[in-house]
Parts: C-alpha cells; sequence; structure tokens
C-alpha cells in the first residue's frame, strides 16, 4: 500500500502543465491562472497623497512659532495642486495630491479654520498623514507571479495599476464519466436495486469551482466496450479523464481493463480511509484533432487517466486530496497543497486505524472540533455537515483535548 504522501507525490510528478494561453479583459479573468508576470508600470499610490482631510502645511513654518497661517489653495482628490506659498497652509482632502513643498498634513480636527486664516493646533513631524508615492506599489515590481490563481482581490490588484487585461493559461479540459448500472438520474424513478447518481453532481461541481471546461459523458453502462468507446471518445481533445466507480477488481469493474487496453493503468491501494482504490494513467490519444499540448511544446499523445472509487464520500476525499492538486499543476498553479489548522479535538476515538483517516468533523463555537457519528464512505450527509477534514495519522488514537491537523473544506473547494 503506498502513504497518502507518496501517492500525491507520485501524481503530482506526472502533473505537466498546459500549453496555450489567452488574454482577456481583467473583469473576465477571475479563477483563471496567470500565465505571465503581472509588472506594475507605474507607482502606487502615483503621487504623494493626503491620508486625512485637514490642512498641508511646511513643518519648518510651524516650527518658527506662527501657529496662524493663510490658506492659499484648496486641494480636492483629483485636482492638481499649486506648489505651496511658503507661510501658508492648503486645505486638502483624504486621497488629494499633496502640494510641492509641504511636507506634512495637519488633520482638521487638529486645526481651526477662521475666514480665510487656520489656526494650526499641534506641530506635525515630517511625513506625518502623507502617503508616499510608491509606498503600495514600485513601478517595474511583479506583483502578481505567473502561476498566480486569480481571486477578486487579485483582479483588484492588477486594475489598480491599469492592468485592463491579463494573460491567463488556457482551462484544463476534463471529460467525466460515471460507471453502474444501478445509477440513476433523478428525475427518472428508481427501479429495484437501483441508486441516484450522486457524484455527478458532486463532481461536476468540484471540476466546475476549479475552473475546468468540463465535458460530461454521462453514464456509462458496465460494459466493457462501452467503456473502451467512451475513453477513446473522451480522449481526443482532454487533458484529464476523470471516472467514478467500477475501479475495484469486482467482475462488474471495467475501468481497469478498459483503459490498459487503450493506454495503460496502474492500481494504487493507497493507505487512507475513506478512499483505498485510485487509479493512475492514460489513454493513448485518438490522432489527428484536438490534440492538446503541454507547456513545454511537446504535444502528449496521451491524456490523462484518474479513476475514482464509487462510494461518494470516497469519490469527495480521494478528489480534494488527489485530483484537485493534480488538475491544479496541470492548470499552471504553483501552490497547490491546502493550508490546516491545528485545532482541539473536542472528542475521543479510542481505536487507532492503520489506515491514514480523513474524518469529517466540525469547528464547533469554543473552536474544537466535533467528529460526524457515521464515517462510513457511503454517508455523503457527513461531507455537508463537516467544515472539513481531520487528517489523522496511521495507527492513532485521538483523546479529547489534543491538537489534531484539520483541513477546512475552503481550502479545497476552491
Ligand atoms: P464501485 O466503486 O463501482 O464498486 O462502487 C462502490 C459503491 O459506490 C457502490 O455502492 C456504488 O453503488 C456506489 N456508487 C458508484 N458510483 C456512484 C455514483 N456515481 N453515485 C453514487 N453512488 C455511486
Ligand atoms: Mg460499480
Amino acid at each position: 500500500m503506498l502513504s497518502t504522501a507518496e501517492a500525491l507525490v507520485t501524481l503530482l510528478g506526472a502533473a505537466r502543465a498546459v500549453e496555450g494561453s489567452e488574454t482577456l479583459p481583467t473583469l473576465d479573468a477571475l479563477n483563471r491562472v496567470l500565465a505571465a508576470d503581472v509588472v506594475s508600470s507605474l507607482d502606487v499610490p502615483p503621487m504623494n497623497t493626503s491620508s486625512m482631510d485637514g490642512y498641508a502645511v511646511r513643518v519648518a513654518d510651524l516650527a518658527q512659532g506662527d501657529r496662524r497661517l493663510p490658506v492659499s489653495q484648496r486641494i480636492p482628490a483629483g485636482h492638481a495642486p499649486q506648489p505651496l506659498a511658503g507661510g501658508t497652509a492648503a486645505r486638502i482632502f483624504t486621497g488629494a495630491t499633496v502640494p510641492p513643498g509641504a511636507d506634512a498634513i495637519v488633520m482638521q480636527e487638529q486645526a481651526e479654520a477662521d475666514g480665510n486664516d487656520v489656526s494650526i493646533l499641534h506641530t506635525p513631524k515630517a511625513g506625518e498623514w502623507i502617503t508616499q508615492q510608491g509606498a503600495d506599489i514600485r513601478s517595474g515590481s511583479v506583483i502578481l507571479p505567473a502561476g498566480t490563481r486569480l481571486t477578486p482581490q487579485a483582479l483588484g490588484l492588477a486594475a489598480s495599476v491599469g492592468s485592463a487585461s491579463l494573460t491567463v493559461a488556457r482551462r484544463v479540459k476534463v471529460a467525466v464519466f460515471f460507471t453502474g448500472d444501478e445509477l440513476t438520474m433523478p428525475g427518472e424513478p428508481l427501479k429495484p436495486g437501483a441508486i441516484y447518481n450522486s457524484n455527478r453532481f458532486t463532481l461536476r461541481g468540484l471540476l466546475e469551482n476549479l475552473g475546468c471546461d468540463v465535458t460530461d459523458y454521462g453514464i456509462v453502462p458496465d460494459r466493457l466496450d462501452a467503456t473502451r468507446a467512451t475513453l477513446r471518445e473522451a480522449s481526443r481533445a482532454h487533458d484529464l479523464i476523470l471516472t467514478c466507480g467500477g475501479v475495484s477488481v469486482g467482475e462488474e469493474d471495467h475501468v481497469k481493463p478498459a483503459v490498459e487496453a487503450e493506454g495503460h493503468l496502474s492500481m494504487w491501494q493507497i493507505a487512507m480511509k475513506p478512499g483505498k482504490p485510485l487509479a493512475f494513467g492514460a489513454v493513448r490519444r485518438a490522432a489527428s484533432t484536438g490534440a492538446v499540448a503541454d507547456a513545454a511544446g511537446s504535444e502528449l499523445n496521451e491524456t490523462y487517466f484518474i479513476g475514482l472509487p464509487g462510494n461518494p464520500v470516497s469519490a469527495f476525499v480521494t478528489f480534494l486530496l488527489f485530483v484537485r492538486p493534480f488538475i491544479l499543476r496541470v492548470a499552471g498553479v504553483r501552490t497547490v497543497s491546502p493550508r490546516a489548522l491545528s485545532l482541539r479535538a473536542d472528542f475521543s476515538q479510542s481505536k487507532a486505524d492503520r489506515r491514514n483517516e480523513f474524518l469529517r468533523a466540525r469547528i464547533n463555537p469554543a473552536g474544537g472540533l466535533e467528529l460526524f457519528p457515521n464515517q462510513s464512505s457511503a454517508v455523503l450527509t457527513s461531507t455537508v455537515w463537516g467544515d472539513g477534514l481531520i487528517d489523522n495519522p496511521p495507527n492513532h488514537a485521538i483523546t479529547a483535548g489534543e491538537t489534531v491537523r484539520f483541513i477546512p473544506f475552503s481550502e479545497l473547494l476552491g
């Protein structure tokens, strides 16, 4: 059996970033991955600005003791000032340009306007309430490196230096299908022995959250020929084929022989719970149309293949821990590992498991963790009830009060 870490290293080692980028309006680039550094062509702020409503002054004028100054100009934000005449103050507002010659702002609460004059009630230090040009960003600096996933705040940062468009990697193309003659779509009557295809909804949502371009082939019958035909079809214009179910070694599990016939496959037994079987390999790409190239420029003649277990919680957890980082790497993202928290267990679990458990848990109002009572890999309720996964190492019982490693779903779902 492979450890979780070994499986992840092998998987990420095989992931090659897609080639091909496009330039999009910054407003349309949310969740995409930068294919080139964003370099600022200007200082932010582009000039010295006031961070208060008040008066722009020359500190030396106040040091001489004359605390009543004529107001020589009024500078609202967005208007170019005149140089500050010696021995005068300028009325100024937040965000406005500090006039040349002024070296401090006195906030209006520390000044008293009197007709055309102002009495300054405070001796400012040089630079007080002035935001220096370039204090946030220097012209020429990389503000967002290639490989960054574009969050709303990253788009705002790009816009703050005037970037109207961004060069992003093309979307990762993923084909997905589901095996199992017992699977029925919601909306259809449930025949004896049938269950609803919940994984289709979970996996489609997970793929779409990652910004993938998804082709959903739906339910493929539990037959070797049908599975092979779908693999061949899906190999043409996709980077990854993802399947769910049928990767155990039962007689009705045709995914393994089908991928072996159309490409190659490694069956991994991962020492984790839920999960365990994961299939990783590739399907030969039917020649000609739609060939997809990687970042090195070499045309890949294979489409990656990952087969997930069918149990709904196993499929969900193995997707989050393995497929998500793999897809992010293929998308060109640099940092793909989720950040974990150290939190207190407010429960005990006296039985240690040989495998690395990923327990569905919730953060309680006291900031500790509570466990969903049923940790079966078929109980999807746990994934909705929980806030994340406790990553419990093999052979480790949990005692209430101890600190455990918790990976919040917020780190895994985007
Ligand atoms: P399998 O991996 O095909 O052996 O399936 C393991 C278990 O997961 C079986 O109980 C299946 O009925 C169930 N299962 C497989 N695929 C799905 C699916 N798409 N949605 C919900 N349950 C599934
Ligand atoms: Mg099955």
